[in-house]
């Protein structure tokens, strides 16, 4: 049986599916991952190259695309932020686990980015691996 994922932003208008499991899921802390959520860490999982389609709403789509990152592209209607991906390589591209319709299966097995972790709120004692940096790096 084909695998098969979706997801999509809060409004409805973007809609997208996965046509394989993610690759491997994290939390990022990193200042950009706030100030786009809000939040004091974003769920990220990484797709498999070639396996992530947009199925509706490809002109609702806007992106920030900070010098040297990668792009963050959300949903223009409602701001939801949908994925994110490589600014010179198109294939790469990653998933706000918060936008998936149903379990993953997936699970975050790191943080990275923990030098600019928010004052106000602990990071859990998870047992995830811990990266100051991007993960593989410490
Ligand atoms: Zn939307
Ligand atoms: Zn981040």
């Amino acid at each position: 049986m084909a695998f098969k994922l979706t997801g999509g932003c809060g409004c409805g208008a973007v809609r997208y599916e996965l046509t394989a499991p993610l690759i491997s899921a994290g939390y990022c802390h990193c200042t950009r991952c706030q100030r786009r959520t809000g939040t004091a860490a974003s769920a990220n999982g990484l797709a498999e190259p070639g396996s992530f389609h947009i199925l509706s709403g490809e002109d609702q789509l806007r992106a920030w695309k900070p010098e040297g990152g990668w792009e963050k592209w959300f949903c223009a209607d409602c701001g939801s932020a949908l994925f994110s991906r490589h600014p010179s390589d198109p294939m790469k591209v990653g998933i706000r686990l918060g936008g998936l319709d149903s379990d993953p299966g997936v699970r975050p097995s790191s943080r990275q980015f923990l030098a600019s972790a928010v004052a106000w709120e602990p990071v859990p004692d998870d047992g995830l691996k811990r990266y100051d940096g991007p993960v593989g790096r410490s």
